[in-house]
């Protein structure tokens, strides 16, 4: 099996680095910020995003997870649109909410995060914010926050390790 690592430790941490500031001057500082990590690697990313805010502006952004398994568009047994598919400690109202996860591919779970917040609040905005962006949109969604575009084959896989979950931190690509 061929492995080309993309992003060692180090690379990641930089990006990380780079898309923390790209949010805060974007959003002009961390005031209103809300960080939504989707299960399971975008929770590692959105904490180590939290921690880097944190460094650079003095402010502890809440951060939150998003579990969307029950709203993504190919699941039929449904629970109910009831269920709250996010943890996070502060009212998201008004709040400028950035969605984080590892890669995005086709866009529905994006598609489907929306819809799991947008069910239970208001935000005043929603931003994305993707370590990879590997193509192949099947929807209209596109990220704010990039950490690296990488054009694959679709018989192509991106690996995203995190030592939070995983023995070491590094994406590579298979
Ligand atoms: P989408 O819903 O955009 O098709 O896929 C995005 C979700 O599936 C993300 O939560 C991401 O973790 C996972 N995913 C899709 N493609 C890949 C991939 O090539 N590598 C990894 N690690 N995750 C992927
Ligand atoms: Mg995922």
């Amino acid at each position: 099996m061929d492995k080309r690592i993309i992003l060692d430790d180090k690379a990641i941490d930089r990006t990380l680095t780079r898309i923390a500031h790209e949010i805060l001057e974007n959003n002009k500082g961390a005031h209103d910020l809300v960080l939504l990590g989707i299960r399971t690697r975008g929770i590692y990313l959105a904490q180590r995003i939290q921690s880097k805010i944190e460094k650079i502006d003095g402010i502890t952004v809440p951060t939150g997870v998003l579990d969307v398994t029950q709203y993504r568009d190919d699941v039929t047994d449904r629970v109910s649109q009831d269920v709250v598919a996010y943890t996070i400690d502060t009212d998201m109202n008004n709040r400028h909410v950035v969605i984080v996860d590892d890669v995005l591919y086709t866009g529905r779970t994006v598609r489907a995060s929306l819809d799991a917040i947008l069910d239970h609040v208001r935000p005043k905005r929603i931003s994305l914010a993707t370590l990879i962006d590997r193509g192949h949109r099947e929807l209209p969604i596109r990220a704010d926050f990039i950490g690296k575009n990488i054009p694959t084959a679709l018989s192509e896989e991106i690996v995203v390790m995190l030592d939070e979950v995983d023995d070491k931190t590094q994406v590579y690509i298979k």
